[in-house]
């Protein structure tokens, strides 16, 4: 994973992250704000879910009227000008784009969606609505609570433990913590799920080292703001 995968760039001087390898696929825009909040424009009003740490992936079949937005963590779509947004402030924003069926996703994986496999439940979810094939997905995990920072107690770690070996390592010095590596875990789930490892890119960014970039609920508690990542076609 080269380390300049997502790089800096503005709208109207504000910043956002982006994907490199997403800016080069045609037809597809995308961005990661910062705390900042600032965002590219967008080809249509952006649909958005209410977010419960599911793995339910919501997909969009037709340009939506009146968006109600539905309870869920992921959201899929293939029409065009579709503009699909998730929040996050140390949950991971993970956003996917098949340039062969012209179709994307937006998901939200916190520790209970990796772990209920929200982002393979995606992929799955794209092959049976837009006939996507795995090995044609690009994906890009964007900023969230690394293993630098992200500690849990036993239950979570075992919970991790069990499906995914070497993903909590013990906290030094802190008796009956953990430190829990998320985009391991979504790495593994992502090549089970037939993701080619060239298509996969890992912004390498910590919500909860980073104040000056990003919200981060671990630090700044139930006041924390959220970013805003969107994928959309056209
Ligand atoms: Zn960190």
């Amino acid at each position: 994973m080269p380390d300049d995968a997502f790089i800096l760039r503005s709208a109207r001087g504000i910043p956002y992250y982006s994907c490199r390898e997403f800016e080069s696929l045609p037809g597809v825009r995308h961005a990661f704000s910062t705390r900042a909040g600032g965002l590219p424009d967008l080809p249509s009003p952006l649909l958005t879910l209410r977010q419960v740490h599911s793995n339910r992936v919501c997909v969009v079949e037709l340009p939506p009227g009146a968006w109600d937005p539905p309870e869920g963590d992921a959201l899929a779509a293939a029409h065009p000008g579709a503009a699909l947004g998730v929040r996050s402030a140390d949950c991971f924003p993970v956003l996917v784009a098949d340039p062969v069926a012209g179709a994307v996703a937006a998901v939200h994986s916190g520790w209970r969606g990796t772990l209920a496999g929200i982002a393979a439940e995606t992929v799955g979810a794209l092959g049976r609505a837009f006939g996507s094939r795995p090995g044609d997905l690009h994906v890009a995990v964007g900023p969230g609570i690394r293993s630098c920072c992200f500690e849990v107690g036993p239950e979570v770690a075992d919970a991790f433990a069990a499906g995914y070996p070497g993903t909590a390592r013990p906290a030094p010095g802190r008796p009956g913590k953990f430190l829990l590596d998320l985009p391991r875990v979504l790495e593994a789930q992502l090549e089970a799920a037939g993701v080619a490892r060239g298509r996969r890119y890992d912004s390498g960014l910590c919500t909860f080292c980073n104040p000056r970039d990003f919200f981060s609920y671990r630090r700044e508690g139930a006041a924390a703001g959220r970013m805003m990542s969107v994928i959309a076609l056209g």
